[in-house]
């Protein structure tokens, strides 16, 4: 009996030996798309269950055009990153910059939604390797495609664009001198729009890539956001938060407070040693990735959303607005006129500047090559101060 007779005769007939024979055609596919995403075989199996369970209340409501093998494979691939997300040691790995916690799963869905009539039989019948190289090139195609949509611009030239950024930000970040080298990669990651530091490397996803030219203006906006200043703001910031995290751990550099906002603070600090312009251009592009979570006044999440490594995203977006209004209050003095950083907040952002000026210098500082780094940007790089701040 093929798989659609199976599923026939367990929902007419509610025959368990049906379903029995369906569990043992596809567990494997089920249970490996689960121990791919989450690599520890107890949580692969929660999974496996759990899709399975799901098939059991669903069988109804499948059409006889289901190629069930796809949708076991996507509910296992989807499942496992939803567990994947409750999971403490991957935290970090998840959602980098803007996109998490509230809303982050509408993300996911699009990402599947995108995928499921490319993910037929033959990609699923492939071995591991080969079907992971196929989705990564077809979000690495996707992610150009999106970006050159945004950018007016043909795929080759939003590739020579990507390609130069990297190497930019290579040249940038090569100012820190570092005990091992630390590469910089955009790599297919099976489906999920994420990034990561990981000893010596740090990886932006084609997915994530994606998600950024998706998240950026098909015009310039009435604050003069260009959708080049939103996607190379957010392609920099994303890299700049994971550098943070390789610079704490290469650096041995104890962390006081949450990691995830010493690395948005990281990055907000390398942005703002732009010349005036670039720096503005950026923030205002990263700035703009959050527009989703900004756009009404009161917000509504659920409890969980404040439970995340990282802090909630219109946090995250009133802390990059107040450090650059603390770093310069002529530059972004709009920030405060037109109504995006309340006063109350804007009185102290100086303060909240200086201690970030303060701790970068003191442990950053002394493993940056000065020379180099005024090369790269073409300005001072540091301010000279290193007055510890008064206490609060
Ligand atoms: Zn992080």
């Amino acid at each position: 009996m093929d798989d659609w007779q199976l599923l026939q005769s367990y929902v007419n007939e509610d025959s368990d030996a049906a379903f029995t024979a369906l569990v043992n055609r596809h567990i494997h596919v089920v249970y490996s798309a689960a121990i791919r995403r989450l690599g520890d075989a107890h949580a692969a199996e929660e999974v496996t269950q759990s899709v399975f369970c799901l098939l059991a209340t669903k069988a109804k409501q499948l059409g006889p055009n289901i190629v069930l093998v796809n949708w076991l494979y996507k509910t296992a691939s989807f499942k496992a990153s939803r567990h994947w997300r409750g999971d403490a040691r991957r935290r970090r790995r998840e959602q980098e910059a803007a996109m998490m916690s509230i809303g982050a799963s509408s993300d996911e869905n699009s990402i599947w939604q995108q995928l499921a009539p490319h993910l037929d039989d033959a990609i699923t019948a492939l071995g591991e390797q080969d079907r992971i190289a196929i989705l990564g090139r077809f979000f690495e195609r996707q992610a150009f495609q999106e970006i050159a949509k945004s950018l007016g611009v043909a795929e080759d030239a939003a590739r020579m664009r990507v390609n130069r950024a990297l190497e930019k930000l290579q040249e940038i970040f090569g100012a820190f001198r570092l005990p091992t080298d630390l590469t910089l990669r955009i790599a297919g990651c099976d489906g999920v729009a994420n990034a990561w530091y990981q000893r010596g490397q740090i990886t932006v996803c084609y997915e994530y890539l994606n998600v950024i030219g998706k998240n950026s203006p098909q015009e310039t906006t009435k604050d003069g956001i260009s959708p080049a200043d939103a996607m190379v703001g957010q392609f920099f910031y994303v890299f700049a938060h994971e550098m943070g995290h390789a610079m704490f751990d290469l650096l041995d550099v104890p962390v006081f407070g949450r990691a995830e906002d010493a690395a948005d603070q990281f990055a907000t600090y390398v942005v703002l040693q732009f010349g005036k312009d670039q720096a503005r251009r950026l923030i205002l592009g990263t700035a703009y990735s959050y527009k989703n979570y900004i756009s009404n006044t009161t917000v509504t999440a659920p409890l969980a959303a404040f439970s995340d490594a990282h802090s909630p995203p219109p946090e995250r977006f009133y802390n990059l607005l107040c450090l650059a209004y603390g770093a310069d209050s002529e530059l972004f003095a709009d920030f405060v006129s037109e109504g995006y950083l309340p006063q109350g907040r804007a009185q102290g952002c100086r303060r909240e500047y200086g201690e970030l000026v303060y701790a970068f210098n003191k442990v950053i500082g002394p493993h940056l090559d000065q020379r180099l780094a005024r090369q790269v940007l073409q300005k001072a790089w540091l301010p000279d101060d290193k007055t510890k701040p008064p206490p609060r």
